[in-house]
């Protein structure tokens, strides 16, 4: 644990802070950087460098020029007009310059009276008084040169440069930095491990800037791959420890009265070929007694509701309770109405039911569906992630659905262990309509099995996508009515302006009375917004479902998942506010009848006229295609992975230097590397992953 850096000099171990006294604010500061162990810090690297290797003329020097040079004060003098401000002239045989100090202290004053030789380091200008720095940096000249670049850290408030240059050089000489790759397996001319970390915080000054700036410096490879050999072998750690626990095993049920067998009998539609192999594959994975850690990724409206309801039959089939959660409460209660229509009738007959539990339930109904679970006449029940809270216990859980899984954290799926009982670890499904792109699925989720649905319902006609600017917002009016006039609904998407819900529901409650007055009594608008009470938004959406309102004004709240086939055409308002896949899923709310559907994004530019540049791309990928997996490439394209991912959302823990975009050949030597190394070396992969992940590596097995 770092001291407080003034009590200490730089190269002297770090002390713990004294017992009773607690974090000083350096230390707290070191903290929030998630700077702790000396190897923390070690691998803290520079975002730049500073050259004061050199000394140069000032001669030599031009407009602009980053330099420093050691010259004699000649001129000192403080000036109170325009403002107060210290005026200096050096001269250092060559040329002189100006130097001007707006806030100064009286100790550099000093330090800078007439007849001081001094070193300074600034940006030249040339303005027309002749050379000037404003602000540069002064210290006593004739010190010794140093051999390397100086080391620029990215740091907080509370923790001043120097003191965490200080901090950094002194946990990097304490750090251990042992090899942890065997010799033999090292990527091909990358550098030792301790070589990279000293050279990449002091590099020589003769380094290609270029080659430190896009990471492909000999020193660099090696941080990467080092990154992503911890990353891949902490998700094969996780997948092996999983692999040690069991689950029930969930075997088919033969006879023909299987709940199963019941359910694809009721349903409106024959599985595709897609969702049949999907659910073949999750039956292949239930039947083991290994639990099951799937993703199920499948983009908007290619059916994976009724693939869940097949694996959940499986589970009841065997005797065994199914729980299904999803992020909103919307969602889950769609996911309940389509359930229960389909469900539980035929539940009924062997005595049990479908439950509902959500945080906003009254406590009695709560209590009663909790007490079906726990009872086991609760086959099924299906909510937000109350239904993982500690309160509610199942009597055998056996498996677990959790729907747009990118939205849940990594807490709340450990949540669900413990929760089938005994030594048992329920199996795990995870939905998502946010394809990952194979890179991602390679490094991120190295540790699940995908299955994907990668065909669209039958009778589906494509959604034409229209850009429309802002301007034309009565042409979009006009679209809605014909709409309407063919018996379609209509959703209208309401700005996103994330500072302020009151300024939201204004301007979705304005949109509302504004295109009520312009459709006229006949037809019925509705809003939707997130501080309505559960209870309003039901009853808002249900009357939607059943067509007693054509048109839905909504905030964001139309989450993911809303499923009203009758509904043709989805206007989204100011489009270049929201992120691509979130318009992705938007989008894929129509579309998903028979019936001819479009998609119109209202843009506003800004006072400029323009919109801005990742905004047009993201508008132009929605024009271009519909195909959700084309659409998460150009994401990952525009937004990098770590924004892709959402770091707190996905409790991964994204990688700091190596880049999915450009590391692929590293990525692939990971891979291949990770396996051997547990099995051959498992202590040093042990110390590798702990050296990268530390804490986090805990997390990553859940
Ligand atoms: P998502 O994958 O987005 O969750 P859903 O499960 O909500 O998609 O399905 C979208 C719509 O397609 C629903 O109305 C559903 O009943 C319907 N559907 C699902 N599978 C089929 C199929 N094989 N044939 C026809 N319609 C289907
Ligand atoms: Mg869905």
């Amino acid at each position: 644990m770092p001291a407080t850096a003034k009590s200490l000099p730089p190269e002297k171990p770090a002390q713990p802070a004294a017992p009773g006294t607690g974090p000083s604010p350096v230390q707290r500061a070191l903290r929030k950087l998630g700077l702790v162990r000396d190897i923390d810090f070690a691998l803290y690297l520079p975002m730049r460098y500073e050259d004061e290797t050199r000394i140069v003329r000032l001669a030599d020097t031009c407009d602009g020029d980053l330099a420093q040079i050691e010259a004699v004060v000649t001129e000192s003098e403080v000036v109170f007009r325009p403002r107060r401000q210290l005026i200096v002239t050096v001269d250092d045989g060559s040329d002189t310059c100006q130097l001007r100090f707006f806030n100064f202290y009286p100790s550099q004053q000093k330090q800078l009276a007439v007849g001081a030789r001094v070193r300074v380091r600034g940006e030249v200008r040339g303005g027309f008084v002749g050379r000037q720095m404003m602000h540069p940096n002064v210290k006593a000249a004739g010190t010794e040169l140093p051999q390397a670049l100086t080391p620029v850290y990215s740091t907080i408030a509370g923790l001043p440069q120097p003191v965490l240059r200080r901090e950094v050089r002194s946990g990097l000489a304490r750090a251990a930095l042992d090899e942890t790759v065997p010799a033999a397996c090292a990527p091909d001319g990358a550098w030792e491990l301790r070589r990279a970390l000293h050279f990449l915080h002091y590099p020589a000054p003769d380094v290609a800037m270029a080659t430190l700036e896009d990471h492909s410096h000999p020193a660099w490879q090696r941080l990467k791959a080092d990154e992503l050999l911890a990353q891949q072998l902490s998700q094969l750690q996780a997948r092996r420890a999983r692999s040690a626990q069991r689950a029930p095993m969930l075997q088919a049920v033969a006879s023909k009265d299987s709940l199963g067998e019941a359910l694809r009998a009721v349903l409106p539609f024959a599985l595709t070929g897609a969702q049949q192999r999907v659910v073949e594959e999750i039956a292949r994975d239930l039947a083991r007694e290994v639990p099951m850690h799937r993703l199920l990724q499948g983009d908007v409206g290619s059916g994976k509701t009724v693939v869940a309801a097949l694996a959940a039959a499986r589970c009841i089939d065997a005797g065994y309770q199914c729980a299904l959660m999803a992020p909103t409460e919307i969602l889950a209660a769609q996911h309940f109405g389509k359930l229960v229509g389909w469900l539980d009738p035929l539940l009924a007959e062997r005595g049990l039911r479908v439950a509902w539990l959500t945080g906003s339930q009254k406590k009695k109904e709560r209590d009663a569906m909790s007490a079906a679970a726990e009872n086991g006449e609760a086959a099924l029940v299906i909510g937000t992630h109350a239904v993982i809270s500690e309160k509610v216990r199942f009597r055998r859980l056996a498996l677990a659905i959790i729907d747009e899984q990118h939205r849940f954290g990594v807490a709340q799926r450990l949540a669900l262990r413990g929760k089938a009982g005994g030594q048992l670890e329920p199996h795990l499904l995870m939905m998502s309509a946010t394809p990952i792109p194979r890179t991602l699925a390679m490094s991120y989720y190295a540790d699940l099995d995908v299955s994907t649905l990668d065909e669209l319902p039958p009778g589906r006609t494509p959604i034409v996508t229209k850009l429309v600017a802002e301007h034309r917002r009565d042409e979009v009016v006009d679209r809605i009515r014909v709409q309407l006039e063919q018996g379609r609904q209509v959703y209208w998407v309401c700005p996103l302006i994330e500072e302020s819900e009151a300024v939201d529901l204004r301007n979705a409650t304005e949109t509302r009375d504004e295109l009520a007055s312009a459709l006229g009594d006949q037809v019925g608008v509705g809003l939707l917004h997130s501080r309505m009470p559960t209870a309003e938004k039901q009853a808002v959406m249900e009357s939607f479902t059943a067509n007693r309102l054509q048109v839905l004004v909504s905030t964001t709240v139309i989450e993911v998942g809303v499923d009203v086939p009758n509904a043709s055409l989805m206007v989204i308002e100011h489009a270049e506010r929201f992120g691509l896949s979130q318009l992705h899923q938007l989008r894929g709310r129509v579309g998903r009848g028979a019936a001819a559907s479009a998609c119109v994004l209202l843009y506003a530019p800004n006072e400029g006229g323009r919109v801005g540049e990742a905004a047009r791309a993201r508008l132009k990928a929605m024009a271009e295609t519909s195909d959700g997996f084309e659409i998460a490439r150009r994401d990952l394209g525009i937004r990098g992975p770590g924004e892709f991912l959402g770091a707190r959302q996905s409790g991964a823990p994204l990688l700091r230097f190596a880049d999915l975009s450009t590391d692929l050949l590293l990525l692939d030597w990971a891979r291949a590397l990770a396996p051997r190394m547990l099995d051959r070396h498992p202590e040093l992969a042990e110390r590798h992953v702990d050296r990268w992940l530390g804490s986090k590596a805990e997390y990553l097995k859940a």
